[in-house]
């Protein structure tokens, strides 16, 4: 340990570590954090909008605080693109948008409870109605709050999860039609395959979708918004791209799988970062954390990360990379609640306190979502959505780093 104390490691506690030049640099409240940059939010916003046809309209997903990246920022940039409609899935997020002062239409995923239909028409949210019952409560509250209420019907193309069995949907749509406070502006549904090589599925919920459509335009009925594609339905289905598309995760740089086509120029939005806490050394024999998963067989210098399970970071053992001076260390022992370590023995300039990329791009390296998605056996959506809210989220706006609040108001950099 002493030998890692030397004078070369003077290094200053502080978050991030560029940009400083106009902000004060505090003590963090938590030594590790999550970086969102808006910049590069806004450019993917804009490399989606060259990619879509012009006239398909952008549906913002922003269910889960954006997963993670925070739902009024992107919300902002969202609505700066063009995008006509934010989804959210809960009416706690919807009702947290609207009073931060977001009144851009508001598309609730779905079921209601009948006891939120009341704040759904208060806060002109627009439901998905999945059945005629829900349909009939939501009409009689808007009857009797004097309101007009928006809704979109959700179709059940086989997904067996929300929404009206599609050969069951004309006849819903003609019995909604009769509620006189309800307006039917949309019908939609969800793939369950849509960023995988095989499209066969989604081939086939696409024709039940448009069998619906056809039937109901043999009626004389026509809704005028249609939409059916998530991010890897924009990429690989451009068939099903009707009137609108609906996107959570690929504003965020992120790929729903490594099978869909690319978008060139598309960057992760969010970075995880942290700090070395201390640097120590093994001898032969000495074990590291809890079960002694990791056993030295020479000596190592260890650096202890103050980052874990509890921020997020899959609960591994001995798997897994962080990077520190743009090179890989790799994960040693198990992942503790606030604590995981890592082998630095060949990054000899290594100090404590340097900085650690634990997800992002260092140099001309990186460590994606994907590999840790990779590492915990699951996929990218849970890996973005499972950073904890003590990870404090750092905005960084036009090579600055900007607070919540003076980044929504516009300000720039
Ligand atoms: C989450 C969600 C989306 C967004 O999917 P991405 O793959 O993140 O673009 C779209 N539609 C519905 C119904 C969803 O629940």
């Amino acid at each position: 340990m002493a030998k890692n104390a030397s004078a070369v490691c003077d290094r200053h506690f502080g978050q991030p570590e560029s940009n400083l030049d106009s902000v004060k640099p505090t003590v963090p409240s938590h030594p590790a954090w999550a970086e969102i940059d808006l910049n590069r939010l806004r450019s993917n916003f804009q490399l989606i909008n060259r990619f879509k046809p012009p006239a398909v309209g952008l549906i913002s997903v922003l269910k889960d605080d954006a997963y993670g990246h925070g739902a009024i920022a992107v919300a902002s940039e969202a609505l700066a693109a063009g995008a006509s409609l934010l989804a959210l899935a809960t009416v706690g997020e919807a009702t947290a948008l609207r009073h931060a002062g977001i009144s851009a239409p508001i598309l609730l995923l779905g079921q209601r409870h009948s006891q939120e239909l009341e704040i759904c028409v208060r806060e002109s949210l627009t439901c998905c109605v999945n059945d005629l019952e829900t349909a009939c409560q939501l009409n009689k509250v808007a009857v009797d709050l004097g309101e007009i209420c928006d809704i979109h019907i959700k179709i059940d193309t086989g997904m067996s999860r929300y929404g009206v069995r599609w050969n069951e949907t004309p006849e819903l749509v003609r019995e909604v039609s009769n509620l006189p406070n309800l307006r039917l502006r949309g019908l939609m549904t969800h793939l369950a395959m849509s960023d995988e090589k095989d499209k066969t599925f989604a081939n086939l919920q696409t024709s039940r979708f448009r069998s619906v459509l056809q039937e109901l335009d043999v009626a004389g009925i026509r809704i005028p918004l249609r939409h059916v594609c998530n991010s890897g339905g924009l990429l690989d289905l451009p068939e099903a791209h009707f009137d609108m598309v609906r996107l959570g995760l690929l504003p965020l740089g992120v790929y729903p799988s490594q099978a869909c086509r690319r978008i060139e120029g598309l960057m992760p939005v969010m970075a995880i970062k942290t700090r070395i806490a201390q640097i120590r050394t093994l001898q032969p024999g000495d074990t590291v954390g809890y079960g002694m998963r990791y056993t030295a067989t020479q000596p190592r210098r260890i650096a202890v990360l103050p980052i874990g399970y509890g921020d997020g970071f899959p609960r591994v053992r001995n798997q897994g990379f962080v990077l520190i001076h743009g090179r890989r260390a790799p994960l040693v022992g198990g992942v503790a609640m606030d604590a995981l370590t890592v082998d630095v023995t060949e990054i000899h300039e290594t100090c404590p306190w340097d900085e650690v990329t634990v997800m992002g791009e260092a140099d001309n390296d990186e460590i994606s979502v994907h590999d840790l998605a990779r590492i915990k056996g699951s996929v990218s959506y849970d890996v973005l959505t499972s950073w904890r809210e003590r990870l404090p989220r750092i905005y960084l706006k036009s090579s600055r780093r900007l607070n919540h609040e003076t980044s929504l108001l516009g300000s720039q950099g």
